[in-house]
């Protein structure tokens, strides 16, 4: 009796404990076949979108196959589906609420960019029978990660008044790739002795482009660059001096693929943050009804190198969207109406955080962690150090997210990253927040972020993707 009577006891206050939920735990059958479905979907964006032009030329074919116009001169109504795009690296869609701009925006925001290695302005070169381009990396990465993988040239060269071209070459399994090669293990000795952090220097980052030699017999000198340069002329009509205008990125030429034998994860380049990207995008498209707020999904660029220039977060392009779309909804409104309506805001600062990896348990506070299948993870702050640089969301703003996600039976798990004094990261949360809103960084955990294969879970993905419906559907 004693003792059955303890049981209860304890059984009860099970109930006081924080769990990991398992995100696959409470997916039905049908919720498992949506997500795996879903996974299948977002795989393809991923290789659709692998820059930030091809992620908002992607984002803008999808919102106009689903109802969206671009926002013109022209009065905007509950319901309207309007986008506003940013030299075609940033993107705003919006859906109009049935409560005006008056009473703030549900805001989810993305970034469309991840690193890579941007070319130079003057990248091609010849050394010893070879042709190489010479890169400049984009944004955090572990260098060695780069050499040895084959990598693809994307991008868009502008010549020089005389239009542009947009090239992709190493995607189709014809085609050529480009690779930066590594330095045999052989003859290793000196570099393996080195930091990993000084292993493979910026300057070494040259990815190889050629090695035939410009037919005939002429004396020219440097007759593999020649014939590269013939060959970029005819196949896509620009020249040399043309590479100096031109945003062109070399990314890994692999697709996105399931990982594991129960295909539970996704892998694939750049799912920083095009996993928010898609999830978010997703949501704001299946919305149905208008929306009580309205809807703002904020697709920017330039996040990886601090959300700095016109096309990031940092610019006026939010806050000048925001401002026409509450013109067009309530027209010959104040400046001061807009501040307030920002002010007034929510946001969802859509982001990866790091999952646990158990390869490298070392870096992870494992009570603080985010697991890779246990749903979207909540970052109440980013920041390093003691919180540097961090957004912090307000207890009252976490409560009514959590509350919100629960109600809504959405796999949802909290997620610092690392250790303490390791270090850390920002988002764009802090810029959202300059505006006077609440703003929490939400988002799905991945391992090996930044590298060329970053790996997610398929139920996380879900879990996203259910928990920005959530907050645009019913957020007030
Ligand atoms: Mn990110
Ligand atoms: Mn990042």
């Amino acid at each position: 009796m004693q003792k059955e009577n303890g049981k209860k006891e304890g059984s009860r206050h099970q109930e006081l404990k924080f769990r990991t939920r398992w995100g696959w735990d409470g997916l039905s059958g049908e919720d498992r076949a949506a997500a795996r479905k879903m996974a299948g979907e977002y795989m393809q964006f991923l290789n659709r979108a692998k820059t930030e032009r091809e992620s908002v030329k992607e984002l803008i074919r999808r919102a106009t196959a689903a109802g969206f116009v671009p926002l013109a001169d022209r009065e905007l109504h509950p319901g309207d589906r309007v986008f506003f795009t940013n030299r075609g690296r940033a993107v705003i869609l919006a859906v109009i609420g049935q409560n005006g701009p008056q009473a703030g925006f549900n805001i989810v925001g993305a970034h469309v960019d991840a690193p890579r290695l941007d070319l130079k302005p003057q990248p091609l070169y010849e050394e010893e029978g070879l042709a190489l381009l010479k890169t400049h990396y984009y944004g955090g990465i572990k260098k060695y990660q780069w050499l040895a993988v084959p990598l693809a040239l994307h991008g868009m060269v502008s010549l020089g008044g005389l239009g542009e071209v947009e090239l992709v070459l190493g995607e189709d399994l014809g085609d050529p790739v480009l690779t930066i090669t590594d330095l045999l293990p052989h003859l290793a000795k000196e570099q393996m002795d080195k930091k990993m952090a000084d292993a493979v220097s910026g300057e070494a980052l040259n990815a190889l482009v050629g090695g035939e030699r410009l037919p005939g017999e002429g004396e020219e000198k440097e007759k593999v660059k020649l014939n590269i340069l013939k060959l970029l002329s005819e196949k896509y009509g620009f020249s040399e001096e043309d590479f100096i205008s031109a945003d062109l990125s070399l990314v890994p030429a692999w697709p996105a693929r399931s990982v594991g034998l129960d295909a539970a994860c996704i892998g694939g380049y750049g799912q920083d943050d095009r996993v928010s990207v898609y999830t978010a995008l997703e949501a704001v498209l299946g919305l149905g009804a208008p929306p009580a707020r309205t809807a703002l999904a904020v697709f920017c660029d330039k996040e990886e190198i601090g959300s700095v220039g016109n096309t990031g977060m940092a610019a006026a392009f939010f806050q000048d969207t925001a401002a026409e779309i509450y013109a067009r909804c309530v027209p010959g409104f104040r400046e001061l109406d807009l501040r307030r309506s920002l002010a007034g805001s929510a946001a969802l600062s859509a982001d990866v955080t790091a999952g646990y990896d158990p390869n490298y348990a070392d870096a992870f506070d494992k009570r603080n962690v985010a697991r890779i299948g246990a749903g979207v993870a909540v970052t109440k702050y980013t920041g390093s150090r003691g919180k540097s640089g961090a957004s912090e969301a307000s207890a009252e703003f976490v409560g009514r997210v959590r509350g919100l996600f629960n109600s809504r039976n959405i796999s949802w798990q909290t997620g610092e990253l690392g250790k303490v004094d390791l270090g850390g990261g920002g988002t764009i949360a802090y810029l959202l927040a300059n505006h006077g809103m609440d703003v929490l960084d939400c988002g799905a955990p991945v391992l090996g972020m930044h590298s060329p294969f970053e790996v997610t879970s398929v139920v996380d993905v879900w879990s996203c993707y259910r928990a920005y419906q959530a907050f645009f559907e019913t957020w007030v």
